[in-house]
């Protein structure tokens, strides 16, 4: 079931309200988009260009002839796909979501250029941000906090 979600970019300069099914997501693996995201896939989820409202309009990159991607020039967050004509949808990136825990993907995209090595993952050393010690160092002695 559609559902309203918000999200925008790192820097919050850009946002967004959008209607998705959050149990409809996933992982696109074509060159151009890990290109475009500099990310072996991406997560997206689909919207009705209906139901998306930008607060602030993005900017977009015009990243093929058929396609274009909305970014924000100041963070470099990307936040999705379009295509140029023809489409009352376009795709938002499900990390750009201000609570993406509750997207499940349905499937893969793109999957001539897939990398297995990053499919399963599962079973791999999980090391938490806040067990880095230097991490936490850089923040404490920068902000005086760990965002963490
Ligand atoms: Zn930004």
């Amino acid at each position: 079931m559609p559902e309203q979600m918000s999200g925008g970019c790192a820097c919050g300069r850009i946002r967004y309200s959008a209607s998705v099914a959050p149990d409809e997501a996933y992982l696109c693996h074509c060159r151009m988009c890990q290109r475009a995201t500099g990310s072996v896939s991406i997560a997206f989820v689909n919207t009705r260009l209906d139901g998306l409202k930008w607060d602030h309009e993005p900017d977009w990159y015009d990243s093929s002839p058929i396609a274009r991607r909305p970014y924000c020039r100041e963070c470099g967050t990307s936040l999705g796909f379009a295509f140029k004509e023809g489409s009352d949808k376009m795709d938002l990136t499900v990390a750009s979501f201000d609570d993406p825990s509750s997207f499940r993907p349905r499937h893969h995209f793109g999957a001539e250029s897939i990398h297995r090595a990053w499919l399963n993952t599962e079973g791999l050393p999980e090391i938490r941000s806040g067990d880095y010690q230097k991490l936490v160092d850089k923040w404490v002695e920068t902000t005086g906090a760990f965002p963490g």
